[in-house]
């Protein structure tokens, strides 16, 4: 494993608590401390840390796959895939990204608004 030296290579080694709610062999998802909708799910790479999306590379392509293909299925199993939902990830400053470990933001549960500055 590369280094995981953020808030959240502390979560994927169990080193901070948080409400995992789906894990896979390259993914792990947990509830947003914060939820920003009724459903907030964050998903994280688990073995590589990739700082932001500015700095993913070509190899990275299957593991950005792996984040999204997560939510999807958490999305229909957990039953909202139907009603809709929102995935989300933030890139530096003007997007409000405050933890550089690339995560896929799950938003669901609710009529979300339009987004944009
Ligand atoms: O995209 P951004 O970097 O802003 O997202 C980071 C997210 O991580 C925030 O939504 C914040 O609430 C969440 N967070 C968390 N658990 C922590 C620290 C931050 O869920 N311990």
């Amino acid at each position: 494993m590369t280094e995981n030296d953020t808030l959240f290579g502390k979560i994927i080694r169990r080193e901070i608590p948080a409400t995992i709610v789906y894990e896979d062999e390259h993914v792990l998802g947990f509830k947003d401390i914060a939820p920003q909708a009724p459903v907030h799910i964050l998903f994280i790479p688990k073995q590589v840390l990739i700082p932001t999306l500015d700095d993913l590379q070509p190899e990275h392509a299957e593991l950005v796959g792996r984040l999204v293909l997560a939510a999807a299925h958490y999305a229909r199993e957990q039953g909202f895939a139907e009603d809709g939902y929102r995935v989300v990830m933030n890139c530096r400053e003007h997007a409000g990204q405050t933890v550089f470990h690339i995560h896929l933001h799950l938003l669901a549960g609710t009529q979300l608004g339009r987004f944009g500055a």
